[in-house]
C-alpha cells in the first residue's frame, strides 16, 4: 500500500513536472517565434510621452555635424567620412573620377593630381568641393562648396540608399531649362490612386532621372507580381500592397500578389545590416530602403528602422518608402523636385504619394504618350 502510494506519488510528480517542462518549451518557443516574425519595430500611437528620440549623433549620418565650417584646404576629422559618404550616394569616385565628370565645368588644373587619392584622406580637396557644390545643386541648394548648416543638415536626413549619381552620367536635374525659382514650383498635391488631377503641369520643370543606360521592363511585360518574404507583419504587406496600386492607377502597369511558389518578378523583404547584396544597411536612421534596378525586382527595407503605417511620430511610413523604392524597381532614379516621391529623403513622421514629375518620369522611360 505504501509501496502503491510511493509509486502513484511519484508518476503524479513526474506526470506534473513532464507539463511543467512542456508548458516551459510552448512559452519559450512563442517567444522564439515572435522575436522572429516581428522583423522590426512598429511604434505605438499612444506611446508614453517621454520626448522625442530623433536620431542625430547616434544616426549613421551623425558625423557630419562636427564638420560645419569646413572648407577647401581644411584638413578635418570626419572629411574622409564624408567622402565615404558622397562616394556611396554617387558623387565621389575615387578610381574613374575626371575633373569635368562631376559638375560638367572645368576645375583648376591642380584637381586632375588628387584624382585617386581623394577618398583616401581626411583633406578637403578640390574634388570635394566639387562633390558637395553637385550636391547642393541636386538639393536645390546654393552651391557654395562649402560645409553651411543647411547643406550638412540636407545631408543628415534619413534616406533611400541608392545613390543619386550612378556611373557619373546620371544626373538627378534633367537637361531641361530649370530657373531658380522652378524648384518653388514643384507640385505639392499628392496622387491618391486615380485621384491625380493636374492643373498647372506648364509650370512644372521636370527633375526625374533615370538609371545607367535606361534599364527597364521589357514592353510585353507591363503586368507584374510581387511577393514578400515570410513572416512579414499582415499591416506592412498591406501597406506595400496600397503602394502597389497607387502606382498602377498612374501607370500603363498592372501588379498582382504572386500564387504559390513562383518567383516574383519583385521581391519584398526586411533586411537587417550586411545582408548579400553589396549594399549593407546602417542601424536605425540613415538610410532607409533600397531596391534595384529592372529587371531585378529585389526591394529592401532596413529592419533596424522604427516603422509605421501612416503619419506617426519618429517613425517612417512603410507605404511611402515602398512608393519610392517601387520607382526605382520601374527604372526611376533620383528627383531634385522635393514634392516628388523621387526625392531622396523622407522625414519621420511624414507620408507622401506619387507627383506629376514621378508619372512623367514613367511615361518618359516608357514611351507612353499621354
Ligand atoms: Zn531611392
Ligand atoms: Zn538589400
Amino acid at each position: 500500500m505504501t509501496s502503491k502510494f510511493s509509486l502513484h506519488h511519484h508518476s503524479l510528480f513526474t506526470k506534473y513536472t513532464l507539463i511543467l517542462i512542456i508548458m516551459i518549451m510552448i512559452i519559450s518557443s512563442l517567444d522564439f517565434l515572435s522575436a522572429h516574425g516581428d522583423h522590426h519595430s512598429h511604434v505605438e500611437v499612444n506611446h508614453d510621452d517621454h520626448g522625442h528620440h530623433k536620431p542625430t549623433s547616434s544616426s549613421p549620418f551623425g558625423f557630419l555635424k562636427h564638420l560645419e565650417g569646413s572648407k577647401k584646404g581644411d584638413k578635418v576629422q570626419g572629411i574622409r567620412d564624408l567622402k565615404k559618404y558622397l562616394q556611396h550616394f554617387g558623387y565621389l569616385n575615387p578610381t574613374q573620377i575626371t575633373k569635368t565628370q562631376i559638375t560638367g565645368h572645368s576645375l583648376n588644373d591642380n584637381s586632375i593630381n588628387n584624382d585617386i587619392s581623394t577618398a583616401n584622406d581626411s583633406t578637403f580637396d578640390d574634388l570635394l568641393e566639387a562633390a558637395i557644390k553637385t550636391y547642393q545643386t541636386n538639393y536645390n541648394l546654393k552651391p557654395t562648396g562649402t560645409l553651411d548648416s543647411q547643406t550638412l543638415s540636407k545631408m543628415m536626413m534619413p534616406r533611400c540608399a541608392v545613390a543619386d549619381i550612378i556611373n557619373n552620367d546620371t544626373r538627378m536635374r534633367s537637361k531641361k531649362k530649370s530657373t531658380t525659382s522652378s524648384t518653388k514650383n514643384h507640385v505639392h498635391r499628392k496622387l491618391l490612386g486615380q485621384k491625380y488631377v493636374s492643373t498647372d503641369d506648364l509650370q512644372t520643370v521636370s527633375h526625374y532621372s533615370f538609371f545607367s543606360g535606361k534599364p527597364k521592363w521589357p514592353s510585353s511585360k507591363y503586368s507584374l507580381t510581387y511577393s514578400f518574404a515570410e513572416g512579414m507583419l499582415s499591416e506592412d504587406v498591406e501597406a506595400v500592397g496600397r503602394a502597389f496600386q497607387t502606382w498602377a492607377s498612374n501607370t500603363h502597369f498592372s501588379f498582382s500578389r504572386a500564387q504559390g511558389n513562383t518567383k516574383a518578378d519583385i521581391r519584398v523583404s526586411f533586411e537587417r545590416g550586411d545582408h548579400g547584396d553589396g549594399d549593407a544597411f546602417d542601424g536605425a536612421g540613415g538610410v532607409l530602403a533600397h531596391a534595384f534596378s529592372p529587371t531585378d525586382g529585389r526591394l529592401h527595407f532596413d529592419a533596424d528602422e522604427t516603422w509605421a503605417i501612416g503619419e506617426v511620430a519618429d517613425a517612417f511610413d512603410v507605404e511611402t518608402v515602398a512608393l519610392h523604392e517601387i520607382g526605382h524597381i520601374l527604372g526611376l532614379l533620383h528627383s531634385s523636385v522635393e514634392g516628388a516621391i523621387m526625392y531622396p529623403q523622407i522625414g519621420s513622421g511624414l507620408t507622401k504619394g506619387l507627383n506629376a514629375d514621378d508619372i512623367q518620369g514613367i511615361n518618359a522611360l516608357y514611351n507612353v504618350v499621354v
